[in-house]
């Protein structure tokens, strides 16, 4: 858009220009005009002036003629008639305005009569006559008479010859007054004959004196004059003539002559008004612009009477008057105009520089602010930010913000100059350093982690950011390098890698980095066709020294059994910690299985050696599973699954073990699945039922009592130990139901018996861990007590010591607020558990059970003969009973009784037995006695 455009109002500068313009022009143009109007004016004066004169000159002329006339009846006297006509022929000829030139006589009274005698020689009849009321008659007697003698025309005029020319006032007026002055005299516009027909005519007289008389005064010319001369004038011709048609056709052109005689009034001589142009074109309208009509009056004398002459007209009518000044009005707006859009123009350009000098500013400003802001935010970095140059080979700093030297302890002025990796030291082989000078001298961006040296030769790490930096479409002249400091973050990431891959407790791998391994481990395996042995450790009894010693103690002991793992293990192992107690060895490249096992033989040997805890020995022991790659899976899952379920197999078979995975676990394990859902339904359903077993005293061969052992009647499976399904029970939470059916239905069977006069026998009960910890045991047995009706004393609860053990002091607490109903309390599996002894004092119970572990190698291991020797004195230091479990041979008999052991109980006397059975055992037994 031109600028022009741009400025829509009129700027201040373009209005006052094209206003003075105007004024100007308005000045000049009125100037112009009021000369063009006087020039005209003047022009038309000159001209009217002309007119006048040319009037004047033209009434000289006539009077001259008559002059001419009258000298020649003064000179020749009356010569006749013919000599008067053809004497002012040429003179009517040439001055055709003139009508008639006459010749007049006096004649007195006296003279008369013989003055018409004289005449009627030429002109018979001839008689003065006069105009009367009825025309022409002989004149009245009158003193005296100016008779006509001649007339020219004669032709037209001859009935004038004799006329008295003094019977017209305004003629005899002139007539007198002529011969007084001695002057040709006019008279104004008469009434004649011939005005009656509207031709405006006038007389000029001019006297004749007799030559002898003298002329001084006007007596004396009165005395001496004979007769007059006259002229008769046609006053419009006269004018017409004078001016010509020239004149008289000047458009609008008005033209009026008045005579005007003292004591006659003005008289209409002559009146012309030409017409105007009938022209509407535009330049006869500019032709008449402004035009004014001016009127000219003036008067002068034709003998005697004054003709006033008064010319009308508009001066443009002679010439266009106002074409300079309409040429200066039109000019001068055209040159206003052009000045003022020239000077809107300039303007408007000013104007537009002004805004772009304005806006140049405002974004010169904006960019200053902006260079600050980022001066000020590159100085606020927290982060290192250099600026390099970027010409190689160093790419010498130019610029280092506060942060750099905050973080790296070198001044500003201190690395000024230097090369931009000078950090680096004499560490500058790194991949990241060579990575970034690469991307500096191809001159791209780039990023890489470097290890940086501070002032002081510590070392961090910098994640360094290069970007070459260029103004638009030039190459870069410097570079910008961002230093990050992620020493702190990379320790945090190592951390985190610890700890997601490392246990922290032990510091061995946790279950992430085993699965790796492990991983890794099978495809090296699956590459060179070798085995992979996983094995899976559960601690045994872990929970009881944790929850008997507290976390810490349970914490040092886990430390102190994964460091022996490590230890044990061989580099190539993996040692990990799958949670809680459960440790997973890993033995990849295994050529042979036999020899993998002899490992982890090794390693269950190394951990069994007692760990000091609270001042007090610990033994460890384990179970282990071991599942082998590729024949007991394939993958990580399945390999540690299997592994397992050869531990549970292995702490089945009696803890501290190592069991290889078999298929036939899976099946067991998959029936153990379906015994639990069927467990839920077999109370309901009275599938469970219990077994008993006598309790036979040593030295008098009675039974005292029996133990109830529960039995599962499952209808596909048939009778189930409970050793299969009382674990699931206890994890299922079915115990509390179990536990109180066990000890209703045993209190009944024993009060049946006892109703039944089959001697008094002590019925012994098996509590689980969960039932003892169960809040309302007491309240449980009190029930079945009263319900039964059977007396506390001949209930004795088995309790066994691993369950004791969990918790010292809740089973002290326990134990004596069962004791505080009388019933029976016997610690079951005596000699499985560690460091019992010592709380036993604290027991308040009754009955030690001797494992059956023990009795079973009584025989032949006499290591366990000595134990079950010294468990018999200190039971019976302690005031308590001993019952031996599992008594099978007369040999086992014979020593237990040998050592003063209290009861037996074993297949040697009977199995546990149906109620039935039993009642017909106890029966027969009785028999025997009696
Ligand atoms: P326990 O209390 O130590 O029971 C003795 C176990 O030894 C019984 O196994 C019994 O049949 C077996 N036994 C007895 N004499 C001999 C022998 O001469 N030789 C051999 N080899 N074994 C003998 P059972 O009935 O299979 O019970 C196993 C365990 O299940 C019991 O060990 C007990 O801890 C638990 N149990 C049994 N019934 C119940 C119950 O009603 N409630 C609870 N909570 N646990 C029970
Ligand atoms: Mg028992
Ligand atoms: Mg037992």
């Amino acid at each position: 858009m031109s600028p022009l455009l741009r400025l829509r109002a009129p700027s201040p500068v373009a209005l006052a220009t094209f206003i003075i313009g105007l004024v100007l022009t308005a000045m000049l143009f009125g100037l112009t005009y009021e000369l063009e109007t006087d020039k005209a004016d003047l022009d038309f004066r000159r001209r009217v002036e002309g007119y006048v004169s040319d009037l004047q000159q033209g009434a000289g002329d006539a009077i001259a003629s008559l002059q001419a006339v009258n000298q020649l009846i003064a000179s020749v006297g009356e010569a006749g008639q013919d000599n008067f006509s053809s004497f002012t022929a040429p003179l009517l000829k040439r001055q055709p305005y003139i009508r008639a030139f006459s010749y007049h006589r006096f004649i007195s009274s006296r003279e008369r009569a013989m003055f018409e005698a004289s005449m009627r020689r030429s002109h018979p009849g001839f008689v003065i006559k006069e105009f009367g009321e009825s025309g022409w008659v002989p004149a009245a007697t009158r003193s005296q008479y100016l008779a006509t003698i001649y007339v020219a025309p004669f032709a037209e005029e001859k009935f004038r010859i004799g006329n008295d020319a003094l019977y017209n006032p305004q003629r005899a007026a002139a007539t007198w007054r002529a011969v007084e002055q001695g002057t040709p005299s006019a008279t104004g516009i008469v009434q004649t004959i011939l005005s009656r027909t509207n031709v405006p005519i006038f007389f000029v007289v001019m006297p004749l004196y007799r030559s002898d008389m003298p002329l001084r005064t006007a007596e004396e010319r009165r005395a001496a004059v004979f007769g007059v001369t006259q002229a008769m004038f046609n006053a419009r011709d006269l004018v017409g003539k004078v001016l010509g048609r020239e004149a008289l056709s000047i458009p609008g052109l008005e033209v009026s002559v008045y005579t005007a005689v003292a004591g006659e009034g003005e008289h209409l001589a002559f009146h012309h008004k030409a017409e105007h142009l009938e022209d509407d074109s535009v330049l006869s309208r500019l032709r008449l612009f402004g035009a004014q009509t001016l009127t000219v009056s003036e008067s002068f004398d034709v003998g005697g009477t004054v003709w006033n002459i008064r010319i009308s007209g508009t001066p443009a009518t002679f010439t266009y008057s106002h074409r300079a000044s309409l040429l200066v009005l039109v000019f001068g707006l055209l040159f206003s105009l052009a000045v003022a859009l020239n000077r809107q123009s300039a303007a408007a350009r000013a104007m537009h520089i002004e805004q772009l000098v304005e806006q140049r500013t405002v974004e010169l400003g904006r960019a200053s602010r902006d260079l600050q802001l980022r001066q000020r935010a590159i100085e606020a970095s927290a982060n290192a930010i250099l600026i390099t140059s970027a010409s190689g080979p160093h790419f010498a700093i130019e610029y280092v913000n506060p942060a750099f030297t905050r973080i790296t302890g070198y001044q500003s002025e201190e690395v000024i100059g230097k090369p931009f990796d000078f950090l680096c030291g004499t560490d500058h082989d790194q991949a990241g350093a060579m990575e970034l000078r690469a991307a500096l001298n191809s001159g791209t961006e780039s990023q890489a982690i470097v290890r940086h040296y501070r002032k002081d030769g510590t070392l961090f790490w910098d994640n360094v950011y290069v970007a070459p930096v260029a103004l638009a479409g030039r190459a870069a002249t410097h570079f910008v390098v961002t230093q990050y400091d992620i020493t702190e973050t990379r320790r945090y990431q190592a951390e985190l890698e610890f700890q997601a891959n490392y246990d922290l407790l032990t510091g061995i791998a946790n279950r992430n980095l085993l699965r790796d391994r492990v991983t890794q481990a099978l495809t090296m395996a699956a590459r060179h066709d070798e085995h992979v042995c996983v094995a899976f450790m559960d601690l045994d009894r872990f929970k009881f020294i944790n929850d008997s010693l507290g976390h810490r103690a349970g914490d040092l002991f886990l430390k102190t059994i994964a460091h022996r793992l490590k230890r044990a293990a061989r580099d190539t192992d993996t040692v990990a910690r799958y949670g809680g107690d459960e440790f997973v060895l890993v033995l990849p490249e295994a050529e042979d299985v036999a020899e993998s096992a002899k490992v982890v033989q090794r390693v269950m040997q190394a951990l069994s050696r007692p760990i000091p805890i609270n001042g007090k020995d610990f033994f460890p022991s384990c179970s282990v599973g071991i599942a082998v790659y590729p024949t007991d899976g394939e993958d990580f899952e399945t390999l540690l699954t299997h592994a397992d379920m050869a531990m549970y197999s292995a702490k089945e078979k009696g803890r501290n073990t190592f069991q290889f995975y078999a298929p036939n676990m899976n099946e067991r394990a998959a029936k153990r699945l379906r015994l639990e859902g069927d467990l839920r339904r077999a109370l309901e359903r009275r599938e469970l039922l219990l077994h008993y077993q006598p309790q036979v005293d040593v030295n008098s061969g009675r039974i005292v009592g029996a133990e109830a052992l529960i039995r599962w009647q499952h209808p596909e499976l048939g009778l189930i130990s409970p050793s299969e399904f009382i674990s699931l029970a206890e994890e299922t939470g079915l115990i509390g139901a179990i536990g109180d059916w066990v000890l209703r239905t045993s209190c009944s069977q024993a009060r049946h018996w006892e109703q039944a006069g089959l001697g008094k026998l002590r019925i012994a009960i098996n509590l689980s861990a969960r039932q003892f910890s169960q809040p309302n045991l007491v309240s449980m047995v009190e029930s079945a007590l009263a319900d039964s009706g059977l007396s506390a004393s001949d209930l004795e609860l088995e309790i066994t010591e691993s369950t004791v053990m969990v918790d010292v002091q809740h089973a002290i607490r326990t134990l004596h607020e069962l004791k505080s109903i009388d019933v029976h309390l016997s610690i079951d599996d005596f000699g499985t558990g560690f460091s019992s002894l010592s709380y036993l004092k604290q027991f308040p119970i009754d009955v030690l059970k001797v494992d059956q572990s023990f009795v079973r190698d009584l025989a032949t291991d006499p290591d366990n003969a000595m134990i079950v020797m010294s468990v018999i004195s200190l039971a019976h230091n302690l005031r308590l009973k001993v019952i031996a479990e599992g008594v099978e041979t007369a040999e086992q008999l014979s020593y237990l009784r040998d050592n003063k052991c209290d009861q037996v109980q074993g297949y040697y006397f009977s199995k546990p037995l149906p109620a039935d059975k039993f009642e017909r055992f106890l029966k027969q037994e009785l028999g025997t006695e009696a």
